[in-house]
């Protein structure tokens, strides 16, 4: 059965997890304070709101806690990210899951209660040099 995931920040990162997350037949709902950003996904992520996740009653009305998963994709902002996860928490999210740009923005994001926190850059970087040095040919 598929979920239901909310992704907060639609730039490059949440854009193409959105995407991703749809094409697989989830439902997902776009989440952006920039009213651009849910323009560009429109098509490809079907379902968006204009909204600022640090606002409690505004993630309370969209019935944020209902979904299965929440993912915060805002970056640059730590300030913006931090208190969006302790809004989620607060509103009784199950999973949260949220991104972070350092070591120190993910151990904060921890300790306000991100369940699973991803540094994509980090993470990128890893996969990149594993398939560079992965053999293409099998030598015998
Ligand atoms: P990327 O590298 O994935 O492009 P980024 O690290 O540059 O992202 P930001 O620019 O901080 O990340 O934010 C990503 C998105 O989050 C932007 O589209 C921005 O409008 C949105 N965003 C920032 N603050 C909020 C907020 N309080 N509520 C909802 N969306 C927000």
């Amino acid at each position: 059965m598929s979920k239901q995931y909310a992704v907060i920040g639609l730039g490059r990162f949440g854009s193409s997890l959105a995407q991703s997350l749809t094409q697989e037949d989830n439902e997902v709902l776009g989440i952006d304070i920039n009213e651009e950003r849910i323009e560009e996904n429109r098509e490809a992520v079907r379902h968006g709101v204009i909204a600022d996740s640090t606002d409690e009653q505004a993630m309370k009305s969209l019935g944020i806690r209902n979904f299965d998963v929440v993912i915060v994709a805002i970056g640059d902002n730590m300030q913006a990210s931090i208190l969006s996860v302790v809004v989620l928490k607060e509103l009784g999210v199950k999973h949260i899951v949220a991104k972070a740009l350092s070591k120190h923005h993910g151990l904060i994001l921890s300790k306000v209660g991100a369940d699973d926190v991803v540094y994509p850059e980090r993470d990128m970087g890893q996969r990149i040099a594993q398939k560079l040095m992965s053999p293409s040919i099998i030598e015998f």
